[in-house]
């Protein structure tokens, strides 16, 4: 809104409306409780209160008018979105690969699958969107920077090995996020496999299987010859079916930069993943201090596409930069807005520079949410 009561800023300040009106009197202004007072007196007033106000553009404001729109009836299912965690060396890539290519061989026709920085399966009617990137790296910037992409958190522990410190890293950074887990025990091709070890040591973490009486789902894996990924693909979908996932697809789309790269032929290059709406080409679209009309989209299969529904990753091209990995991306109106999105975001990012509050690491951001 516009503007703001002597009354309302004292609440929004927590301190009463006198202190508020004593702060006015000192800088020259008299105001009464029910006075309204412009953005410039609230930003002098709150500072005195070591508060710094963020002034919303129109074009922020929509932004945020934007994320409350949905009805219940305009949601429609979407498919899961799955992170691999776990401790290196237990398996997280082989896992990947397996799932990519077993099912690329045996359903999709046509072909290789590109690395785009996340990839779609199908298990029988089901779709299943698994984030390339493992490792517990990608999915705390992510979060760090307010992203909530996973639905599913997929965590790979070593059946030969057991629960190593980023087994209980990942433990803690899922939880946090409030994101279910399912145990992929691996490498139970290994003759020193132990399975029930596993169980027992996750169990210390209240990971407790379904058959001691817990709810965690696990799935006995072999990545590296393709053993129980069906199963494994299966779990997933159960667990995703009591999530009720749900997204609109007809509005302007919104979602998050998986991935982006600066490419010699291509130009800056995003994988982004839709989180709501449909993404088309011709899109007018802003990411941070990106902006840009969608060239092309290219999906997981390597294919031009024309559109994209939430869940979907996909590569677009025709960003003026590289957005960074976390990054949210929305459709906008028009060029226009789109690019005036991104410049108030290039002015806030250099205040914030020049206010010396940017010297966060992603850890003080991690431990803030
Ligand atoms: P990451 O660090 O978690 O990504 O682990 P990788 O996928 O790179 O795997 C580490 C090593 O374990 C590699 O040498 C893999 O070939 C091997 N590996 C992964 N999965 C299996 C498995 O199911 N069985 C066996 N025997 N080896 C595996
Ligand atoms: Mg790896």
């Amino acid at each position: 809104s516009d503007s703001i009561t002597v009354a309302e800023l004292a609440e929004q300040l927590q301190v009463s409306s006198t202190e508020i009106i004593k702060k006015l009197m000192s800088l020259g202004i008299m105001a009464t409780l029910n006075q309204s007072l412009d953005v410039e007196t609230v930003e002098l007033v709150a500072l005195e209160f070591d508060v710094t106000v963020e002034v919303k553009s129109e074009e922020e404001e929509k932004v945020d008018e934007l994320d409350f729109d949905d009805k219940p009836e305009d949601l429609k299912p979407r498919s899961p979105v799955v992170t691999v965690l776990g401790h290196v060396d237990h398996g997280k890539t082989t896992l990947l690969d397996s799932i990519r290519n077993t099912k690329v061989t045996t359903g999709e026709a046509g072909g290789i699958t590109q690395h785009i920085g996340a990839y779609q399966v199908r298990a029988n009617e089901n779709k299943i969107t698994f984030i390339d990137t493992p490792g517990h790296a990608a999915f705390t910037a992510m979060r760090a920077r307010g992203a909530q992409v996973t639905d599913i958190a997929i965590l790979v522990v070593a059946a030969d090995d057991g629960v190593m410190p980023q087994t209980v890293e990942a433990i803690n950074h899922v939880k946090a996020a409030g994101v279910p887990i399912i145990v992929a025990v691996n490498k139970i091709d290994r003759p020193t496999a132990n399975v029930d070890k596993i169980k027992q040591e996750m169990a210390n973490y209240n990971l407790v299987p379904e058959e001691w009486g817990g709810d965690t789902v696990f799935a006995e894996v072999s990545a590296l010859k393709g053993e129980g990924i069906d199963n494994l693909l299966e779990m997933i979908v159960l667990v995703s079916e009591m999530q009720e996932l749900k997204a609109n697809p007809n509005a302007l789309a919104s979602g998050t930069v998986i991935e982006s790269k600066l490419d010699k032929g291509r130009g800056p290059v995003a994988t982004v993943l839709i989180r709501r709406g449909t993404l088309h080409v011709g899109d007018s679209i802003a990411s941070g201090t990106a902006y840009g009309k969608v060239r092309a989209m290219i999906n997981d299969k390597g294919k031009n596409i024309k559109k994209a529904k939430p869940s979907t990753p996909v590569e677009i091209l025709g960003l003026s930069e590289a957005p960074q990995a976390g990054e949210s991306f929305r459709v906008m109106e028009n060029d226009k807005t789109a690019r005036n999105l991104a410049q108030q975001k290039l002015n806030k990012d250099k205040n914030e520079l020049m206010q010396n509050n940017s010297a966060v690491s992603l850890d003080d951001l991690f431990k803030s949410i």
